[in-house]
């Protein structure tokens, strides 16, 4: 890889919680030094929401804003309020996410599923791609996706049962590679099944990888996993995973 190559690197960080990140514009400068062009600032309730939309206006064609409602973001009291003013929001945003199920959480399965469906909904109406958590949820997600009709659908740091992972691809849905790619067998293995032409990748900042906070700029590091386990060069890898992202998102990265 000669350094022209490495110049032409443009990688898009799909899914980063910038509201939970410390000295900001730092990280932006950082990251677009190290060669990503986009990155998707992903919301988890009312208030991270706004503060997406706000860090998108501030940095445009740079940052752009998903608005959801995290499964641990849920309070009963609050559900109505939270469906409502992403309706209302959902023309700023370019995807609904972060959304999904957790069966690990104490909250209710019902509502989760209630709360979920409502969502898919907007995305139908407003024809918005999601992105989707899952943990020891990932059949009942796939089920509600695929009966609600939705066509973009990326299941995020999938590391689920490899059974499913087929009928996901099948289905025509993305799933996304994060920097746990270092040491999760069963990420590694979600990785290594799936075509290059349904990956994208991301970090989850600021969650941390073996003791390290991870940043956007990570996706690097996401990249260079990726192109092992895949057996191609990172310049291949990091234009096939941007033109996955700009048909994913619809959006000119
Ligand atoms: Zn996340």
């Amino acid at each position: 890889m000669n350094e022209d190559n490495l110049n032409q690197i443009k990688v898009v960080d799909s899914h980063a919680h910038l509201d939970e990140l410390k000295d900001l514009t730092d990280v932006l400068i950082k990251a677009k030094e190290s060669g990503v062009i986009g990155i998707v600032a992903v919301g988890t309730g009312i208030e991270s929401n706004k503060k997406m939309i706000q860090i998108a206006k501030e940095n445009p064609k740079f940052v752009y804003p998903a608005i959801g409602y995290h499964p641990w973001e849920i309070k009963e009291e609050e559900i109505e309020t939270n469906l409502s003013w992403i309706k209302e929001n959902i023309h700023d945003a370019i995807a609904l996410g972060e959304i999904g199920l957790d069966y690990k959480i104490k909250l209710k399965k019902e509502i989760q599923i209630y709360v979920f469906e409502r969502l898919l909904e907007v995305a139908c109406e407003f024809d918005k791609p999601v992105i989707l958590h899952c943990r020891f949820s990932h059949q009942k997600v796939f089920e509600i996706v695929k009966m609600k009709g939705i066509n973009r659908v990326l299941f995020h740091w999938y590391s689920g049962p490899l059974n499913l992972l087929d009928q996901i691809i099948e289905a025509g849905y993305f799933i996304s590679a994060t920097p746990a790619l270092a040491y999760s067998l069963p990420h590694q293995e979600a990785i290594k099944r799936t075509p290059i032409e349904k990956i994208l990748l991301e970090t989850d900042s600021p969650v941390s990888y073996q003791g390290k906070e991870a940043s956007p700029k990570d996706v690097l590091i996401t990249l260079s996993y990726v192109s092992r386990l895949k057996g191609l060069d990172i310049f291949s890898v990091s234009k096939r995973t941007t033109a996955n992202a700009s048909q994913f998102f619809n959006i000119n990265f």
